[in-house]
């Protein structure tokens, strides 16, 4: 018998039963008044979720349309953006700014650390930036931008605040207009508990007045005006994906049945069990940030294992499938999403799954110890 599917990566990530039905009903018109009522309903939700009073715009893409929907929106040729570039994501930014004909500089930050306010408040000074770019759930490496912190930097400046949190929405907290994150992006397929493939954005009134200009920014699909303009009547501007619209909406209901608080705090607590679990069977964790992320955990490899190998192992063997690294970490890091529906069973069970993996290679583990650790971790609330 081979060994359950057991999909652990920091997305795309598991979708629950009452998610994947909703997926199942038939398609509906995309201009009549049930999807209309869909759209309101999971706008609604997101407001909270993202702790804003924006009007949602949704797109049919994965997340990283969004990063280029969102930069396609401010950035005209020759425009500048300060990209934080502590991890893959940021970088991936810094390459579709240019894609675009903008210039990208870059705050470089070791990966896994965070960037320095000051540091940040000294380029921004020295520089005519349209936005500043940050990763708020870096996935590569687990480190969380201090938004809060950034935002007051970046509010008292032009520039906009571009903030990825596809992978932290819905895991981590967020409070876009406290903070003053000017646009916000997202996607389905992490802790909002979907298939991959719906993208969203939210965007303050100090953005709008800078997209509202025409500029010379090359867009169509992405323009965020015509988004803005069909989403004020109920629809999307072009065919949106209707059926993961419809799943979203259902997984927003299961967040609030549960509690958004109480959403937060299990994804702490399942990360915290997590972290310290794979600790005690001798994985450093990577992630140096001030805030750790709750929604991936990334541990270190120790010596003489390859990060590769790991993930291999753990996927043929047990069929616990985990994420490496596909950038400068390659073998150097391995990651768990905790992240979307998940419980302590399933915390524990990577934990179980991880100590034979490690044995299987010949990395010595004390047998229990971590799954220990977890249940240390698992019996507070
Ligand atoms: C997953 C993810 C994305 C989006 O990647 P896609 O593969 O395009 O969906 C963007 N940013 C972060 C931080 C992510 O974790």
């Amino acid at each position: 018998m081979s060994a359950p599917y057991r999909l652990r990566l920091p997305g795309p990530t598991v979708v629950p039963e009452r998610v994947r039905a909703a997926l199942a009903r038939p398609v509906l018109n995309h201009r009549g008044p049930e999807f209309a009522e869909i759209l309101a309903e999971t706008a609604g939700l997101l407001r909270k979720v993202a702790g804003t009073a924006n009007e949602i715009l949704l797109f049919a893409c994965s997340g990283t349309g969004m990063m280029e929907a969102s930069l396609a929106n401010v950035l005209a040729p020759g425009d500048k953006a300060l990209v934080i570039a502590n991890g893959q994501f940021a970088e991936r930014f810094a390459t579709i700014a240019k894609a675009l004909g903008g210039d990208a500089d870059t705050i470089d930050v070791p990966w896994g650390q965070a960037v320095d306010k000051d540091s940040l408040a000294a380029r921004l000074a020295g520089g005519d930036y349209r936005a500043v770019v940050a990763v708020h759930n870096e996935s590569s490496t687990g480190a969380v931008a201090d938004l809060a912190e950034i935002g007051a930097v970046v509010r008292a400046t032009p520039a906009l605040l571009v903030v990825d949190s596809v992978s932290g929405l819905g895991g981590i907290e967020m409070k876009q207009d406290a903070w003053g994150v000017d646009i916000l992006l997202g996607a389905s397929q992490k802790a909002f508990m979907c298939p991959p493939g719906l993208g969203l954005a939210s965007v303050s009134d100090k953005a709008w007045k800078a997209i509202d200009q025409d500029a010379g920014r090359a867009r169509f699909y992405w323009d965020f005006r015509r988004a803005r303009d069909a989403a004020v009547k109920g629809q999307t501007a072009f065919t949106p994906a209707v059926s993961i619209a419809a799943g979203l909406r259902e997984a927003l209901r299961m967040i609030f049945e549960e509690g958004l608080p109480e959403v937060l705090a299990r994804h702490r607590r399942l990360g915290e069990a997590l972290r310290a679990g794979g600790q005690a069977l001798g994985l450093p964790i990577f992630t140096k940030s001030p805030i750790i992320s709750d929604t991936v955990a990334v541990f270190g490899v120790p010596d003489g294992l390859e990060g590769g190998a790991i993930v291999r192992h753990m996927y043929e063997r047990y069929g616990t499938v985990i994420a490496g690294a596909r950038n400068k970490l390659a073998g150097k890091v391995i990651r768990f999403g905790t992240m979307g529906y998940l419980d302590d069973a399933d915390i524990v069970v990577d934990l179980l799954h991880l100590e034979r993996t490690l044995a299987d290679l010949g990395h010595p583990v004390t047998p229990g110890a971590g799954m220990t650790a977890a249940a240390e971790r698992l019996r507070r609330q």
